[in-house]
Parts: C-alpha cells; sequence; structure tokens
C-alpha cells in the first residue's frame, strides 16, 4: 500500500539583518523560502535602514543543516515549489540521504532527476516489488498451480539491486529507480 501523509513541508527561513546581528540584537522574522530574494532590509526593520544585508540564520524543511543567504534560500524555496505537496517529503529524504542528482555544482537537486526515480511512498520494498509484478504482469501467463512456487524473495532481493530507499519519518519508505 502507498501511504499518504500531510506533514507540514513547506520551506521557511527566518531573515534577519547582519549589522543588527553583530550588534547583538536579533531583528527579523520567518518568510517562505521562495519569496526570500523579495524581502527588504526596510521589511526587516520595519522602516527605512542603513543596514543593507540580510541572511538566513534559521531555516526550516531545507534539507541542508547551515545558514545560508537569501537568494538560495530563494533557489531551495522554487525547487520544492517545483514538486507535487505530496512528494516533498521524499524530495527532502532524497536529498537527505546524500545520495542525489544535484543540479550543476551546487546542493540544489535536480528535480527532473527527482521526478524519473521516484517511485512512491511505501510501507516496505516488498510491497513495491508485489505491485510492479502486478503491473508488469509478470507471472500473467503463468498457471497459477506454478506462480505459487515462484521465488518471490529471491526475485524481490535481486529487483533491489536497481533502486535505492530511504526511511522516511512518517514510516514506512521512499522507494528511487537507479539509473
Ligand atoms: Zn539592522
Amino acid at each position: 500500500m502507498t501511504i499518504t501523509t500531510t506533514t507540514d513541508t513547506k520551506p521557511r527561513v527566518w531573515i534577519g539583518c547582519l549589522a543588527c546581528y553583530n550588534e547583538g540584537r536579533l531583528v527579523g522574522d520567518w518568510h517562505d523560502a521562495s519569496d526570500a530574494d523579495e524581502v527588504t532590509t526596510a521589511d526587516v526593520h520595519s522602516r527605512a535602514s542603513s543596514h543593507e544585508e540580510l541572511w538566513c540564520f534559521d531555516i526550516e524543511n531545507i534539507p541542508v543543516r547551515r545558514e545560508m543567504s537569501p537568494h538560495e534560500a530563494a533557489e531551495w524555496g522554487r525547487v520544492f515549489d517545483e514538486v507535487d505537496e505530496h512528494q516533498r517529503e521524499a524530495l527532502y529524504a532524497w536529498v537527505a540521504s546524500g545520495d542525489y542528482v544535484a543540479e550543476g555544482t551546487g546542493d540544489l537537486p535536480s528535480t527532473s532527476d527527482f521526478q524519473e526515480r521516484y517511485c512512491g511512498h511505501w510501507e516496505g520494498f516488498d510491497d513495491y516489488a508485489r505491485e510492479l509484478a502486478d503491473d508488469i504482469g509478470l507471472l500473467h501467463d503463468v498457471p497459477e498451480e506454478i506462480a505459487t512456487y515462484f521465488d518471490w524473495d529471491s526475485w524481490i532481493r535481486d529487483l533491489g539491486f536497481d533502486y535505492s530507499t530511504c526511511g522516511a519519518d512518517t514510516g514506512g519508505i521512499y522507494v528511487f529507480r537507479a539509473l
């Protein structure tokens, strides 16, 4: 069975003023990551300010654990906007696993490679494999009295070499085709 979850996956960043921060004051607020590069220093200070540089001091739902510029945060936000909401957690897990395809030379994932590889959220690899066997009609032409003796364990084990999986926080696994 596939699993459907409704966790909050919207990438957000806490954008603050770097000059204020260096003076020991936290002046800033949370924003959707995709809007991060549109936030101005006037927004951050709630008035015109001579302070120029903004910085993302805290991040949420972005799969890298570090501070970043609002420009980079906006790129992360747009990457996650490109995939359907129900796939965002899988994209997050794919990047967090470290075993993913990056876009260019940075950390940002390639969403087209993600789409090509992602095979869904499943209780376990067995569930995915049995559904796949059904879909491709693996035992379609085999008489039932013979199909009973089919070695599922070894078929599923071999199939597993063509895939990678990562655990989902909400239970089950995300399955990816290894290309
Ligand atoms: Zn400031």
